[in-house]
């Protein structure tokens, strides 16, 4: 036997007969853990540092006391378990560590109960991709001091009986459920993290309690209303994920991403509203504004959940409803809500699977498969209002075209797979990759389904739920945080040649500037809703907006309904230096 095994078993002895051994060593343990925890996260303790005389010594004080506890009371509850379960939770344990860390690698903070949220709501793919291009092996690094604490819990002996262990567990378990509580009421969620397995409990017990606090209620109502027939025309509404719209040619990006797309407004069947404002900077938030029309942030009313969806609308003016949804956007949600009925007015809805039933291989043809789908549709009759939750760019942008020299038009790209490499050299693949996706799941998709649509009587509305970074300025994330480029979005509509409403395109004033808010309304009025229908106040349609509207837009990041953290950001007139903008890469700085 060593020296050094000589200590441990020494010292290991004193514990254990130390009068409560068990809470020593989860004293013991919590304490190395929060002391090993500022050495790698060091800039989130100084900016902990900062709240302090925002929020008083006391209370910031009582808050660290109590999240130290936690952690504590959760060391003390893993030592109660017998040999394999305590092995089994020590696994988990080092688990949770390295999610932890490869997302405080990625994003700089630890999960949130957002976060959390947005696991159970995306699509296994999307979920698949987002682990891989965090994985970092720097994460690794961070972990082992942790697991190495952790180690040391199975070491402690177990003399206890199931029972006695089940009553020494209440107390711990019951305040870590009350002191997290405190913690959802008083602190701000990304506050106080002093141990990223504490952090993860806090986040999930976070994102229980903000379940219990939501709305689950039914949708208020449309008063009343019968259409005199089904409409002639078609409505689609198109979402697309992921799409930069200062990375379109047509908003002036220097490569020619959408050749198509400028042809199209060429020839007057392209009405581009330039670079618009998403309402959030990840899907969910977009898509619950963009749904229900609501417009202001957070929703802390749940007017996202009240709130008559476009749905209600369509169906209310005669439309056939159909929701294509087939990038996990909105359907999940609102199928949640409605429990075991039907949305409400939601005719019918597609997903990847219905694809898959239709033998359309969404895989190969990626959204292409979407676009014949449409004109298949709209080519047999009209009256449909179609939502449609496109595939789009979500990283790895590699998967979102064809492996062929023909779709490859910028050089080199980034193998499918690597992590965001922010380097000059890393950025120029990046931003190649983005952009042979651009053209192909944006530019492409409109070729194909302008060129196979018949029926002429249609008119679109095109944007993203969000933008990408791009790495622009060294972030090695994509979205969902509040950077201001991260909502830059494109925003147009494309008409049919017999469009009946084309006249209500041709009268948008020029120079005014669009944001997602203004569209719930926009899709009324192309649905001809009468305003004795419209029972919420929406901002103003594109049809009605002016030069002098919307000198600032305003979008938001974090928590949804304002549980935890959320910011509420601003794009003013004009906007910063080199907003709304893209380069593909700046040669200049590109070291050799
Ligand atoms: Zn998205």
């Amino acid at each position: 036997m060593g020296r050094g095994q000589v200590i441990a078993k020494c010292s290991l002895r004193s514990i254990t007969q130390a009068p409560y051994p068990r809470a020593l060593s989860a004293l013991i343990a919590a304490t190395l853990a929060v002391l090993i925890d500022p050495i790698f996260r060091f800039s989130d303790y100084r900016d902990l540092l900062h709240l302090l005389p925002v929020v008083g010594a006391m209370k910031f004080s009582g808050a660290l006391t109590l999240v130290f506890l936690q952690v504590v009371a959760l060391f003390y509850l893993i030592l109660l378990l017998p040999g394999i379960p305590r092995m089994i939770a020590l696994l988990l344990s080092v688990f949770v560590v390295v999610v932890q860390f490869s997302y405080w690698v990625t994003l700089s903070q630890f999960m949130t109960g957002t976060d959390l949220s947005l696991v159970f709501t995306v699509g296994v793919d999307t979920l698949e991709e987002a682990v891989l291009s965090f994985l970092n092996p720097l994460i690794f690094l961070y972990a082992l001091p942790y697991v190495l604490v952790l180690t040391t819990l199975i070491l402690f002996p177990f003399r206890s009986t199931f029972r006695k262990s089940l009553a020494l567990s209440l107390l711990p378990a019951l305040y870590l459920l009350a002191s997290n509580y405190a913690l959802f009421l008083h602190v701000p969620e990304r506050s106080f993290h002093l141990n990223p397995l504490n952090s993860f409990l806090r986040s999930t017990l976070h994102y229980e309690f903000e379940t219990l606090h939501e709305y689950h209620g039914p949708r208020d109502d449309l008063p009343t209303f019968f259409p005199s027939q089904r409409p002639l025309d078609s409505i689609i509404y198109i979402i697309d994920e992921s799409v930069r719209g200062s990375n379109l040619s047509l908003n002036g990006y220097s490569r020619a991403t959408t050749p198509f797309l400028q042809s199209l407004e060429t020839q007057g069947r392209l009405k581009n509203l330039g670079i618009c404002v998403a309402a959030g900077s990840f899907s969910l938030i977009s898509n619950a504004y963009l749904v229900s029309g609501h417009h202001a942030f957070p929703d802390d009313a749940f007017r996202t959940d009240k709130n008559p969806t476009l749905f209600d609308y369509g169906k209310k003016m005669g439309y056939e409803t159909i929701y294509i949804d087939i990038d996990q956007g909105y359907l999940f949600p609102l199928m949640k809500a409605a429990g075991k009925c039907p949305v409400r007015s939601l005719d019918r809805w597609m997903t990847d699977q219905s694809f898959k039933e239709r033998h359309i291989d969404l895989e190969t043809t990626k959204d292409l498969g979407v676009a014949r789908f449409l004109s298949d549709l709209l080519n047999e009759r009209g009256g449909y209002f179609v939502l449609v939750n496109k595939k789009g760019l979500h990283f790895h942008y590699r998967n979102r075209y064809p492996n062929n020299p023909a779709s490859t038009i910028w050089k080199p790209v980034m193998e499918a797979s690597k992590p965001i490499d922010p380097s000059p050299t890393g950025r120029e693949k990046l931003v190649n990759t983005y952009d042979n996706g651009i053209r192909f799941q944006v530019d492409e998709f409109f070729r194909v389904f302008v060129s196979d649509t018949t029926n002429q009587n249609y008119v679109i509305l095109y944007t993203s739920d969000h933008g990408q970074t791009l790495a622009e300025h060294g972030q090695v994330y994509t979205h969902m945080k509040p950077d201001k480029v991260i909502v830059d979005v494109p925003e147009f509509f494309v008409v049919g040649e017999r469009y009946a409403q084309k006249g209500l395109l041709d009268g948008i004033p020029l120079g005014i500037r669009v944001s997602h808010l203004n569209n719930f309304a926009t899709l009324l009025d192309l649905m001809g809703v009468p305003m004795s229908l419209r029972v919420r106040p929406y901002a103003k349609s594109i049809f009605s907006l002016t030069a002098e509207d919307n000198r600032v837009r305003t979008y938001m990041s974090g928590s949804l309904h304002g549980f935890g953290d959320y910011v509420v950001k601003r794009i003013p007139t004009p906007p910063d230096e080199g907003w709304g903008v893209s380069r593909p890469v700046d040669k200049s700085f590109k070291s050799e």
